[in-house]
């Protein structure tokens, strides 16, 4: 990713002691999915625009411009960005100095706390699983419900905020456990996209679970679709690439 979108608005002698800068995470995911999607549009992906949504129990956005990621959610650690399973994600970075004098807690062990007890499990109470969060919103529960829209609010603005970085959006793609599997939290996300002229059709959303698929209307100016993930598949490959180089 450009400098630009690596660093973070710290005095800079921490980048040149420590490269404290964004790296991001998931890589292999993102680069699997986003070639399958040219392939899927029959078109390289060096002449796309592509948002590629992880969504697993970790979980990271990209924003992949022509080929090459040019943003991504995660940072130094895997705890920027999205809210994941037990993960924060995004937060005022004051709250762990708050917390921890709160709480008499070390500035690690807050850390520790936003890294493993955070999250969807934290906000809802429940679980880090969305099945659950899912089967306890759907049966009434005020903060699993909460904790659905949250979750779907922050991936909404990360999309917005990546189709803003690349000037334009071809196509977003869900991948991972959640992205692949759960319909009812890409329908929550396509309520921020619509204007994009990304439309979701529901009921090709419904039906697709765990396979590639297209969700978007056929009329939808930029195209929706889920590719699973396959990280092993990929890290073997690039070791063939490797060992053959
Ligand atoms: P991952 O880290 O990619 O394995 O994703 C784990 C997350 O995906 C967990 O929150 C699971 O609840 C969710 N997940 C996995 N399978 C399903 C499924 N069939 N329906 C809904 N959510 C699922």
């Amino acid at each position: 990713i450009p400098k630009k979108a690596a660093m973070y608005a710290i005095p800079y002698e921490y980048y040149e002691k420590y490269k404290v800068r964004r790296y991001g995470f998931h890589g292999t995911s993102h680069d699997f999915v986003s070639k399958r999607v040219g392939e899927l549009l029959g078109k390289d992906r060096k002449d796309l625009k592509i948002i590629v949504c992880h969504l697993g129990n970790g979980a990271s956005v990209s924003a992949v411009d022509h080929g090459k990621s040019v943003d991504t959610s995660m940072g130094l650690t895997p705890l920027e960005g999205l809210m994941m399973g037990t993960r924060s994600g995004d937060m005022d970075p004051a709250i762990v100095g708050f917390i921890a004098e709160k709480e008499n807690l070390t500035a690690a062990e807050v850390i520790n706390i936003c890294n493993k007890k955070s999250g969807v499990l934290g906000l809802s109470g429940i679980s880090s699983d969305f099945r659950d969060l899912v089967e306890a919103a759907a049966a009434g529960n005020d903060h699993a419900q909460t904790t659905l829209e949250a979750y779907a609010y922050r991936v909404g603005k990360y999309i917005g905020a990546y189709a803003a970085a690349m000037n334009g959006v071809d196509a977003i793609v869900f991948t991972a456990g959640i992205g692949e599997n759960n319909a009812q939290v890409r329908a929550l996300i396509s309520q921020y996209t619509g204007f994009l002229g990304c439309e979701i059709d529901l009921e090709k959303n419904k039906a697709a679970v765990g396979v590639e698929a297209f969700i978007s209307t056929p009329e939808s100016k930029v195209t929706a679709l889920v590719v699973p993930t396959n990280e092993e598949l990929a890290i073997a490959r690039e070791t063939v690439r490797l060992v053959n180089a």
